[in-house]
């Protein structure tokens, strides 16, 4: 009687053969009997929950450049605070390197750069970081992770990862690689676009550059648009509630042009948008934005089954919903400055 492997069928020649029973590899330089244990041993994270979670992950993994790792922090060098409040971002040089696959042997791209991250609610606590990240692997479909980290003077974990990149999205002049979506690279252009304006607001600007941490692409870019970059501004309707206007958006809407075929971040001028007010103070003004986001959110999600709703949110909405939100955005301090309103 023949015994099959249980990988018998992922068995493959051009795979080359494991060193170890001699057989051929179920994928690229990676035999998923004897590799998955082998690597789970020789290094330890100082912490059982965390080995046992990096150990768990390895047996499901099917390949040699898919497997996550403990990463020492004396390994990450240049280490860069690249934005955010909560969620903080750094960039960093790893000195080993990815791993990837050359002519079906193992190897590495070395001192490259990645993106380092801590979550707010768990910086120390082993088992809420983890959770954090099943939640944040399962919903950042753009991100790549490499592993865990821990900084040793703070006890903070931290997730090592980068985006996904991709040669027709052209190539980020900043870092030199190929962009991770569109003329939009996600670990140098949400830091660059956080900087450089002000509301004169600190609560609304935490807001926008809390969506600028969650922006995947170009056009959904929310941002603060200073009023005299609108013209020719008209009430259109005035509720109980609210205020309505028609503007010309003098520098407008963001979009993705082709410059010698490469896709460079782009606008288009003299656009057309709805201006809205809310009533009251800036706090209710953020809170009625997050209020019409949860009914928006809730319509999108019966009409479409989308899946991925509730942890990114606000990405949704704004990509969906782009010009609404960003035109919400501009109307707090600047239009209630008009008094009344209808006076412009
Ligand atoms: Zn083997
Ligand atoms: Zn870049």
């Amino acid at each position: 009687m023949i015994v099959f492997d249980e990988f018998y069928h992922e068995r493959s020649f051009n795979n080359g053969e494991c060193d170890q029973c001699k057989s051929n590899n179920t994928s690229p330089a990676w035999c998923q009997t004897c590799d998955p244990p082998r690597t789970a041993q020789g290094w330890t994270s100082g912490n059982n929950g965390i080995d046992n979670y990096i150990k768990k992950i390895r047996y499901k993994t099917i390949k040699y450049d898919e497997f996550i790792e403990w990463i020492p922090f004396n390994r990450l060098k240049n280490i860069q605070k690249i934005s955010g409040d909560l969620n903080i971002k750094f960039s960093a040089v790893w000195e080993d390197g990815i791993r990837l696959i050359f002519v079906n042997n193992r190897s590495r791209i070395p001192r490259c750069k990645v993106t380092l991250m801590t979550f707010f609610s768990s910086q120390i606590n082993y088992a809420d970081f983890l959770k954090n990240v099943e939640e944040y692997v399962q919903t950042a479909n753009n991100c790549k992770l490499f592993g865990f980290t821990q900084n040793p003077s703070t006890n903070e974990y931290m997730i090592v990862f980068d985006y996904v990149r991709n040669s027709l999205n052209g190539l980020c002049s900043r870092c030199n690689r190929y962009n991770t979506s569109l003329a939009w690279c996600q670990t140098c252009d949400p830091p660059r676009i956080s900087q450089g304006w002000t509301s004169g607001n600190k609560d609304i600007d935490d807001y926008i550059k809390r969506c600028h941490l969650k922006a995947t692409s170009h056009e959904e870019v929310i941002e603060w648009i200073p009023f005299n970059k609108f013209k020719n501004i008209q009430l259109i309707s005035e509720g109980n509630l609210d205020i309505g206007f028609l503007a010309v958006w003098i520098d407008g809407k963001r979009l993705v042009s082709k410059n010698d075929k490469e896709p460079i971040q782009s606008r288009m001028p003299s656009y057309t948008v709805t201006l809205k007010t809310f009533p009251g103070s800036h706090f209710d003004f953020l809170k009625n934005v997050s209020l019409k986001l949860v009914v928006f959110l809730k319509y999108i999600a019966l009409s479409h089954s989308l899946s991925i709703i509730y942890y990114n949110s606000i990405t949704l909405f704004l990509r969906l919903k782009n010009i609404y939100c960003q035109l919400i955005i501009v109307s707090y301090l600047e239009l209630h400055k008009m008094n009344p309103p209808m006076n412009i």
